[in-house]
């Protein structure tokens, strides 16, 4: 995402979270390199065990605070909006940063180095440090233009590896085989960053985050694939489960009361209603159908600059959807020491309902 729009773009988020943190009470934000940082400012040095350190507080300028080697380096979009100040090698970062710290609780951000957040509370002693993950309402769960069409984008790239995958040879080949088959389309298909390739054939299907290995993939098996990567900054995390060439004993009816919640969850989102309601309404359906047991985890995540973020799409979130907010809805069954059947799209809450954007095929494949 470039473009001379951008430093706009950073001014009015930079404002935003300021307003956002007045408004939970803090005294201020501090962002350390990662999504919050890089959202805020287009700037994204690595995490380091040197310390960078943004200040968002209410009613002033926010402040960066940088090793003095990286700020010659220093490429953010917002730079002129931001003081940017440095310290050297022979200074303690964290009694430079105590300086700047307003008064009033200070959110971290969640991706934080314990590091430095012990460095801080050392440095500022008096001071309460809490994470923004709690304190504040997220930043980035409503998604602008821009970051809608580069997921939208990503989620497509991710369409066009499942058609490449379900060409190639399943039976008799190894997990791991059909694994780099995966990572190899993903970044044909244009992603920058492999994540994770899930290939969970028969009884592993029914671990969700399976790690790929060894294991022989046979004919008349079931196997979840769940792939994911980034594409010009932002995440994709598709699931589609296949079955090689003839269906193992009762997966065509799991595979449809997946279906069917998957497409309950879906119906069920509008602005206004609770993400823990997107989750019963596929718990419903897999309840209904007497595989509640077998349903283990939320049904979905918030996804952007991250591929898990908030909103979570779980019992117990009643945050309200709101238009622009992008999630996974995600439901499965996993049946013991058989197989798993899992369907995974991205959707982006509009005005009046959602949108998938994710458009792969959901009924069951069958591989060769
Ligand atoms: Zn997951
Ligand atoms: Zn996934
Ligand atoms: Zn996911």
């Amino acid at each position: 995402m470039t473009g001379g729009a951008g430093a706009t773009r950073y001014a009015e988020r930079l404002d935003r979270a300021a307003v956002v943190a007045g408004e939970a009470g803090l005294g201020a934000l501090l962002a350390t390199p990662g999504p919050d940082l890089l959202y805020l400012t287009g700037h994204a040095p690595p995490p380091l065990e040197r310390l960078t350190l943004l200040v968002v507080a209410p009613g002033r300028g926010p402040v960066l605070l940088v090793p003095l080697l990286e700020r010659p380096a220093l490429a953010s979009p917002a730079a002129d909006r931001i003081e940017v100040l440095g310290w050297a090698d022979s200074e303690d970062p964290y009694t430079v940063a105590a300086e700047l710290l307003p008064p009033g609780p200070l959110a971290v951000t969640d991706q934080t180095w314990a590091s430095h957040v012990l460095g801080l509370q050392e440095a500022a002693a008096d001071r309460t440090f809490v994470a923004a993950g709690r304190a504040m309402p997220p930043l980035r769960a409503v998604k602008d233009e821009g970051e809608l069409a580069a997921l939208a984008k990503a989620a497509s790239a991710a369409d066009a590896a499942f058609a490449d995958i379900v060409l190639v040879t399943f039976a008799g080949r190894r997990e791991a085989d059909v694994s780099a088959d995966l990572a190899d389309t993903l970044r044909r298909h244009g992603h920058q960053a492999v994540d994770f390739t899930v290939v969970g054939s028969g009884p592993n299907g029914t671990s969700p985050h399976h790690e790929a290995g060894e294991r022989v993939i046979a004919k008349g098996e079931a196997v979840v694939m769940d792939f994911g990567g980034h594409l010009d900054g932002y995440c994709s995390d598709i699931t589609r489960t296949v079955f090689v060439e003839q269906q193992p004993e009762e997966f065509d009816r799991v595979h449809d009361v997946v279906r069917r919640a998957q497409q309950a969850a879906f119906e069920a989102v509008r602005p206004g209603v609770p993400a823990e309601d997107v989750d019963r309404a596929a718990r419903d359906v897999i309840d209904d159908a007497g595989y509640g047991e077998w349903f283990i985890h939320r049904t979905g995540h918030g996804i952007g600059l991250e591929i898990h973020e908030p909103p979570y799409i779980v019992a117990g979130n009643a945050t309200k959807l709101e238009a622009g907010m992008t999630f996974s809805i995600e439901p499965g069954i996993y049946l013991p020491g058989r197989f798993g059947a899992r369907i995974e799209d991205i959707v982006a809450v509009t005005d009046d309902g959602a949108v998938r954007l994710n458009e792969a095929p959901r009924e069951p494949l069958a591989v060769r």
